[in-house]
């Protein structure tokens, strides 16, 4: 009896790391929405980030597609996908809307890049602020590196980076509600108090300003990285980003 049971054991373990690897290793789908007709500096991230994120497909296995067709965002398009990316624009119709409602709503995941997070109310989409746990409220301006500190080292989607490293040159945003305030919000990195006050023409001069950050009711990061043309120039940040779609994709736990 006691050799049945540890023979049960030993294949339910097996079968369970059995599962485990096949999700480590198993391909997910990835589709980058952008656009072309939207400030010069968040067009430039995104036609640099679309090689970034194909040789990081080749690299890692996993499928990445690339649509500037809004429309696009639509439920027969989206599940053929796990991973939605928000390059340097969001949706704007109402259909287009309800789609990433309804997608979100029901396990897919969301990995949005600065100008993503960005509306002028919340009436604009209450349901995107709920879902982004807060409303863009200002900016620094020109673009400027700043250094980022890791709020939660443990977190695979920080893993292996260093606890503060200097941002490149980005247009960095505050937000109303502090979303560290918010139920459900787990901030990832913050902008070091070093920093202020940051930016000439338009400035940030304090407070608690998180840059990256998970809803943890949804399978979601948004990041406020993806101004112009040097985001991509850091290998720590590259690596959170990795870590990011990775664990997006189901690879991280
Ligand atoms: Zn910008």
């Amino acid at each position: 009896m006691i050799r049945r049971l540890f023979t049960f054991c030993l294949l339910s373990f097996l079968a369970c790391s059995g599962i485990t690897a096949f999700a480590q290793t198993q391909r997910f789908h990835v589709l980058a929405f952008y656009s072309t007709k939207v400030e010069q500096d968040h067009v430039d991230f995104a036609l640099q980030a679309i090689p970034f994120f194909q040789a990081m497909a080749k690299r890692d296995h996993f499928d990445f597609t690339a649509t500037s067709n809004w429309n696009d965002m639509n439920p027969d398009t989206l599940k053929q996908y796990q991973v939605v990316l928000w390059l340097d624009d969001a949706p704007s119709t109402p259909a287009q809307r309800a789609a990433f409602q309804n997608y979100m709503e029901h396990g897919g995941g969301w990995l949005g890049f600065h100008i993503a997070g960005w509306m002028d109310s919340r009436e604009m989409w209450p349901w995107f602020a709920d879902f982004l746990g807060t409303v863009f409220s200002g900016n620094s301006w020109p673009p400027l590196p700043a250094t980022l500190t890791i709020d939660d080292p443990a977190s695979p989607i920080v893993k292996g980076l260093p606890r503060s490293y200097l941002s490149p040159a980005n247009e960095w945003y505050s937000w109303k509600p502090d979303p560290r305030n918010t139920l459900g919000i787990k901030v990832l990195m913050t902008l070091a108090p070093s920093n202020y006050p940051i930016g000439f023409k338009d400035t940030l001069i304090g407070g608690d300003i998180p840059v990256t950050w998970t809803n943890t009711k949804y399978k979601m990061i948004y990041t406020n990285m993806g101004h112009g043309n040097k985001i991509l120039t850091s290998p720590a940040q590259n690596r959170f980003f990795e870590n990011a779609l990775l664990w997006l994709g189901g690879r991280r736990q």
